[in-house]
């Protein structure tokens, strides 16, 4: 089916919207690495995507270098965020509803129909006033990349969850607007901070994280830095303050839109200043993530197994970095997870770079 024209398409209980083929290349290079975009979290257990679609060609035939198919994330459902974004999908601008989200029962799929057309409708009205499908408060610019420090090293196609990213006939990236949900995810990929928002970026983060006091070695107090997504992790911390629940008071907490969007070079800028440890603090990743870009957390995750190579050119211990899941509903953990990392951290000692 041509989408090229059309604004909305409504697919009836019983069709089948996802890929017909999961398993068929991406359009272009870099095949391997996008792929893994449309099932990023199989399931190691009886579920195979393959067995669950009938064979031939996508039905859908979407323009994305990552493949034509809608993706499935585990059990084949096609949601992106099951409890804050019940109708997305992981392709912008397609609502799903009825059985293709989540099972339910025909008493309750009229009224989610209803929900998804709703959320079209929105979007739809957005657009055409100019603002932005997901936008945040006060502030509703896309990521604007700098072309000039641009390496074409394509970090920002693969780890982007949505795919709003392709390439010009130069091999420069190019966000495509109606596509972008402004997680962020690319601005932490880009290994030479060359990709920002009008009022975020790596610099912006960067100053707040050197703008905390740090006592110097002689104080012993350790200064510990959190970085904590403001979906769920931060909230969390939020909500422990409220209940009055008491925690370490040498943290320091940088709130992220994502942990996709922080940069390994955030915590190199971290250390480097004298904090003596750094803890990212974000949902859990995998088959039953919360993280509400996807992938954001599980791609903080991978850039942080790499972080090892960074400490020891620092000459630093790898106990000085941590990463934590966290739920909006662990306020009541969150306190001793904390007390916990600051007694570890503590215990390794004062980093040599207090004081430079
Ligand atoms: S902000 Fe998120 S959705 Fe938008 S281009 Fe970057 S990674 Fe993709
Ligand atoms: S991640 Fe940064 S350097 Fe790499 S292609 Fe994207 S903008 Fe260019």
């Amino acid at each position: 089916v041509p989408l090229g024209p059309l604004d909305m398409v409504v697919l009836a209980t019983g069709m089948v919207p996802n890929s017909t083929d999961p398993d068929a290349p991406a359009q272009e290079y870099g095949a391997e690495l996008l792929n893994a975009d449309i099932n990023p979290y199989p399931a190691d257990g009886d579920y195979k995507p393959a067995a669950c679609v009938p064979p031939g060609g996508s039905l859908l035939n979407l323009q994305y270098r990552q493949g034509p198919h809608l993706p499935m994330l585990a059990d084949g459902f096609s949601d992106s965020h099951y409890i804050c974004f019940p109708y997305e999908t992981r392709r912008t601008g397609i609502y799903a509803c009825g059985p293709v989200r989540r099972p339910m029962d025909m008493s309750e799929v009229g009224e989610d129909a209803m929900g998804a057309v709703l959320k079209a409708i929105q979007v739809i009205r957005n657009a055409a006033q100019g603002q932005a499908v997901h936008p945040r408060v006060g502030d509703l610019s896309y990521p604007k990349i700098g072309l000039n420090a641009c390496t074409k090293c394509r970090r920002c196609t693969v780890e982007c969850p949505f795919g709003a990213i392709d390439e010009d006939e130069k091999d420069y990236p190019v966000v495509n607007p109606t596509r972008c949900r402004r997680c962020g995810t690319c601005m932490g990929a880009c290994p030479v901070r060359t990709i920002s928002f009008d009022n975020y970026t790596v610099e912006m983060l960067s100053s707040m994280v050197k703008a905390v006091n740090i006592p110097d070695e002689f104080d012993e107090k350790p200064r510990i830095l959190i970085i904590a997504c403001e979906n769920d992790a931060y909230p969390a911390l939020d909500m422990a303050g409220i209940a009055r629940h008491q925690y370490s008071s040498f943290v320091r907490i940088l709130p992220v839109r994502c942990l996709g969007s922080m940069s390994v070079l955030l915590i190199s800028d971290a250390l480097s200043v004298g904090y003596d440890g750094v803890v990212l603090m974000g949902c859990k990743p995998g088959d039953d993530y919360q993280c509400h870009f996807v992938k954001g957390s599980a791609m903080a995750k991978e850039r942080l197994s790499k972080i090892s190579e960074t400490l020891k050119s620092m000459q630093l211990e790898v106990e000085r970095v941590s990463m934590v899941d966290a739920s909006i509903a662990d306020s009541a953990r969150l306190p001793k997870v904390i007390d916990e990392l600051v007694a570890k951290i503590d215990a390794v000692g004062p980093n040599p770079f207090k004081g430079f």
